[in-house]
């Protein structure tokens, strides 16, 4: 299966991508953790991404296509893509490059929440460092308070997860992410409408259900 997972930032895109993959095998493509790690290796377009990602603006349309084509491409076996496409222009960029290679999206996952939850969301979240794991200090708790559950040791929180750059990140959303939805609306795509104001577990049980029915 080929998919994309829409919603804005700490609508639980990350964490439902993760069991997405557990449960259906398949490849899970990032764009905030493979520009994060891009960074870590103090690569060029790691160089590039810090100032636009720490102000809780959108790294530039080409660094971002040219970066997913990449991942897409080395996952041929089925993909979901989280925090990609954010914009109209990414939208047509992906769909160019699918084209191009004769395939296409199965379907589009569209985690719905209202901007309420969203701070308290994203000012908890706690991060794992090395292996991308993300808890919550309420909703999702690791085993021990502050360290994760894998055994990798401290979690963090992100520097984007303060209050400041969350209320930017979410003006972004509103400005220029959002509209990706309306994009795929026009293009006739299988969008599949999801309430993600509910608890974890009930968030994935729904996915679940509709993800069965388009695996068939
Ligand atoms: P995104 O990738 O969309 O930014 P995350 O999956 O990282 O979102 O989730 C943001 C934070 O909110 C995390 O700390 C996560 O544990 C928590 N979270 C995710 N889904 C829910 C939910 N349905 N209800 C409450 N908290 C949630
Ligand atoms: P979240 O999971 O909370 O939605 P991400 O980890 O996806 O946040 O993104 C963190 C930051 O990385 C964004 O605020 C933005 O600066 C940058 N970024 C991630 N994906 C994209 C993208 N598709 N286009 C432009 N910038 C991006």
């Amino acid at each position: 299966m080929k998919l994309i997972l829409l919603g804005p930032p700490g609508a639980g895109k990350g964490t439902q991508c993760k069991r997405i993959v557990d449960k259906y095998s398949m490849a899970h493509l990032s764009s905030g953790d493979i520009l994060r790690a891009e960074r870590k290796a103090n690569s060029e377009l790691g160089q590039k991404a810090q100032s636009y990602m720490d102000s809780g603006a959108l790294v530039p349309d080409e660094l971002i296509i040219d970066m997913m084509i990449g991942a897409i491409k080395k996952a041929p076996a089925g993909y979901v893509l989280d925090g990609f496409p954010r914009t109209i222009a990414q939208g047509e960029g992906l769909d160019a490059a699918l084209e191009k290679a004769g395939e296409k999206i199965d379907g589009i996952v569209n985690l719905q929440v209202p901007d309420e939850p969203i701070m308290a969301r994203m000012t908890g979240r706690r991060s794992c460092p090395v292996c991308g794991a993300v808890y919550h200090i309420e909703n999702l708790k690791p085993k021990v308070d502050g360290q994760c559950d894998k055994g990798c040791g401290e979690l963090v929180q992100r520097k984007d997860d303060m209050p400041e750059v969350v209320s930017c990140r979410l003006k972004t959303y509103h400005e220029q992410t959002a509209a990706v939805i309306g994009y795929y609306q026009r293009n006739d795509n299988n969008i599949i409408d999801i309430d993600a104001n509910q608890d974890i577990d009930r968030v994935t049980a729904d996915i679940f259900s509709k993800l069965d029915a388009l695996n068939g």
